[in-house]
């Protein structure tokens, strides 16, 4: 296999933003947070940011094919001989399919859609014990990296706050949202046998040795 060109997949908390770093890190490979590239764009008011701005502005969502332009604008700009790796899009089969058209018109495909997969229980104890200080944004976790005191941030005394988005009702909702819009997204994947699925339940070690391993088995495949 001459490319990796990785799309990650997986619901909140499973793990997806630290196994995406570890990725950049071994693979070397152009990362691109879809949320990020959009607002790059708004900000540095290019071509394609300022058209994105209009939607925004009216409270409309940017189209799709406006996002995947993006994306291919970004690809251009980089070195992508071994590939990139796409976070954040496509998150519908529509949006799948017209990523997948505007590559193949350049000769590319993807080659593996990575699923980072954790169970409820999980999600919801990693996500709800999280806590953030009212100051300087220092981060603890009540069992992961748990603070000196349980209300106070060890780095400046400030109280220590749950972000809504981390409540575990809220997290149940993200989670719902999550499976209805994603579920159709993996069945599509798995229809182009590209899909690999990554238990995101253990520790990030294990998860990216996982990982490592199933893009190893897959470069092998190809050799064989
Ligand atoms: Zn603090």
């Amino acid at each position: 296999m001459t490319e990796l060109n990785l799309i990650l997949l997986g619901p909140p908390g499973a793990g997806k933003g630290t196994q995406a770093e570890r990725l950049v890190e071994d693979f070397g490979l152009p990362y691109i947070a879809t949320g990020n590239l959009l607002r790059q764009a708004v900000r540095d008011e290019t071509e394609l940011g300022l058209k994105a701005k209009e939607y925004m502005d009216r409270g409309d969502l940017v189209p799709d094919d406006l996002i995947i332009a993006m994306i291919l604008e970004f690809l251009e700009s980089q070195d992508t001989t071994n590939g990139f790796i796409l976070d954040g899009f496509p998150r519908t089969e529509r949006q799948a399919e017209a990523l997948d058209e505007e590559l193949e018109k350049r000769g590319r495909s993807l080659t593996t859609a990575l699923l980072i997969e954790a169970d409820k229980d999980t999600v919801v104890e990693r996500l709800s014990g999280r806590r953030v200080c009212v100051k300087g944004q220092h981060n603890f976790h009540m069992t992961f990296d748990p603070p000196k005191h349980p209300e106070r941030c060890d780095v400046d005394g400030s109280r220590l706050v749950q972000r809504d988005d981390d409540k575990p009702e809220v997290i149940q909702n993200r989670l719902e949202q999550y499976q209805q819009k994603t579920e159709p997204l993996i069945e599509y994947y798995e229809r182009k046998s590209i899909l690999r699925r990554i238990d995101g339940s253990r520790e990030a070690d294990k998860v990216s040795d996982q990982i490592r391993a199933t893009l190893a088995s897959l470069k092998f495949e190809e050799q064989v």
